[in-house]
């Protein structure tokens, strides 16, 4: 596959492999000092085996982020527009030969529905997610931009969705750029897996069998000027530790031809969805011990990159990960066309079933309790603070005050006009002691923005 050295990954992963020299403790320091990991670095890490070595990675991640990222989590919802697929991936319900689904394509009202449904919930990111229907490049980037105009046309009272990412099929670069044009913040596609012999094992027809064309898109999105783009493997079909250090390779791939690296890494591990053999398409099973470490890990390798988290899996992991390194998560999500809206939709024309069934205040109630604040902020992207421009903002930390302080406004949106009284007046709580921390200017210049959202004013931010 392009851009990844399968030899070399498994060299660093071979036990025999003579030694490099590294020492866990080393490779932590440098992570710690905010410089990305080599992949002989990263190797090192995935390697260690002793608990005590595994017990310092987790607690040097769980440093890292919260260094880096403060307690904010950011979270959005995915809104499915489609599911009928000219693909045939062995582990998706959505697959073309797969006759237990019920096939959709979201009329434009329709997608309307559901994006006011997610906005009387309290949702204001949404991450539109599309199958692959087989029409030309043009014609199916058409169907995604009149869906993200009628998405970002929608008004909840004072409420309308500030930023759609979104997760399709790869395009061609000049639709790239009409999508890019569209409004959208970040493109994200998943590689699946890095390792060829297993990508075409389990990718049998359609477009997406050509794994050098799935993972030459994210260039192609770049050169169209997406610049804030987002990368993930989908874990339990090959080797974990394989697919950490492809993701790694591919994130030097990009550093090295756009000068910036992805945006965000998504993770998520394989689900039952149905009319899928489970048994023999997850043939990698990553268990929670060894997914926490992967997630630590990547957390030290790259730590300017959020990572992404979904309602695959369960509250209880959830709420571990977050600690460990995930920045972004989704909440109260169907993965169904039409699930926020429609009664009649169900696991039956769902992408794969769900391990968290919280809603939106409930996943909240539970942030809060952690003491992290769920951050609806969309501010970068408003101000045109994306790909590089982000990047030299996030390295020497600029941002962290920023995203701390957009969080705790968005925070107060959304107790104000959605919170359960009982979340309202854990997460006034939270604000008050949160509070403590900020410097007198930052106080006053809070108090500015609290008493303007009393005023009714929405959307402001630094
Ligand atoms: N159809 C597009 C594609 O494949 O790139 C984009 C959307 S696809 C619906 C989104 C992602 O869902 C896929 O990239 C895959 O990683 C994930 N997925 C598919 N089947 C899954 C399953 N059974 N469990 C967990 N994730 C799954
Ligand atoms: Fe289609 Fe994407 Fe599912 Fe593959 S993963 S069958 S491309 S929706």
């Amino acid at each position: 596959m392009k851009y990844i050295d399968e030899k070399k990954i498994e060299r660093l992963l071979d036990p025999g492999t003579k030694s490099s020299g590294l020492s866990v403790d080393d490779v932590i320091s440098k992570s710690l000092s905010l410089k990305r990991l080599s992949l002989e670095e990263t190797a090192c890490l995935l390697n260690s085996r002793k608990d005590e070595d595994v017990r310092k990675i987790l607690e040097a991640a769980s440093l890292l982020k919260s260094r880096i990222y403060g307690s904010r989590v950011v979270i959005f919802a995915p809104l499915y527009i489609n599911n009928a697929c000219v693909n045939n991936c062995l582990y998706c319900a959505f697959r073309k030969d797969n006759t237990l689904v019920h096939r959709r394509r979201l009329k434009q009202s329709e997608i309307a529905d559901d994006t006011l449904a997610l906005l009387k919930s309290g949702h204001k990111r949404v991450l539109v997610v599309a199958s692959e229907s087989g029409a030309k490049s043009s014609v199916e980037t058409d169907y995604y931009i009149e869906a993200i105009k009628t998405i970002y046309a929608q008004e909840q009272g004072s409420s309308r969705v500030r930023r759609i990412n979104i997760n399709c099929a790869p395009i061609n670069e000049g639709d790239f750029k009409r999508l890019k044009a569209s409004g959208i913040g970040t493109y994200q596609l998943f590689q699946e897996t890095y390792h060829e012999e297993t990508y075409r094992k389990v990718h049998l027809s359609g477009p997406k069998s050509d794994p050098d064309n799935r993972i030459d898109a994210i260039d192609r999105a770049f050169r169209a000027g997406i610049d804030d783009v987002g990368i993930g493997a989908l874990f339990g079909l090959y080797d974990y530790k394989f697919e950490t250090l492809a993701l790694l390779s591919h994130v030097e791939h990009l550093e090295k031809t756009f000068n910036v690296g992805p945006h965000t890494i998504s993770v998520p591990r394989m689900e039952p969805a149905l009319g899928v053999d489970f048994d023999k398409t997850v043939p990698y099973k990553v268990s929670d011990d060894d997914f926490k470490k992967l997630v630590a890990i990547l957390r030290l390798s790259v730590p300017y990159t959020g990572i992404i988290l979904s309602t695959r899996e369960t509250p209880e992991m959830r709420d571990e990960l977050f600690r460990l390194g995930i920045s972004q998560i989704s909440a109260a999500s169907r993965t169904a066309p039409g699930g926020y809206s429609d009664d009649d939709s169900g696991s039956d024309d769902a992408q794969f079933f769900l391990s968290d069934h919280r809603s939106l205040d409930e996943v909240i109630s539970s942030l809060i309790d952690r003491g992290a604040i769920p951050s609806f902020c969309t501010a970068c992207y408003r101000r045109e603070r994306t790909g590089e421009a982000f990047m030299k903002l996030a390295k020497p930390g600029t941002i962290k005050g920023k995203c701390g302080m957009n969080a705790l406004i968005t925070l107060k949106e959304y107790l104000s006009d959605f919170a359960s009284e009982e979340v309202k007046k854990k997460g006034y709580l939270l604000i008050e002691k949160l509070k403590e921390d900020l410097s007198d200017e930052e106080k006053q210049n809070l108090e500015k923005f609290f008493a303007n959202i009393d005023r009714g004013l929405r959307d402001e931010n630094v």
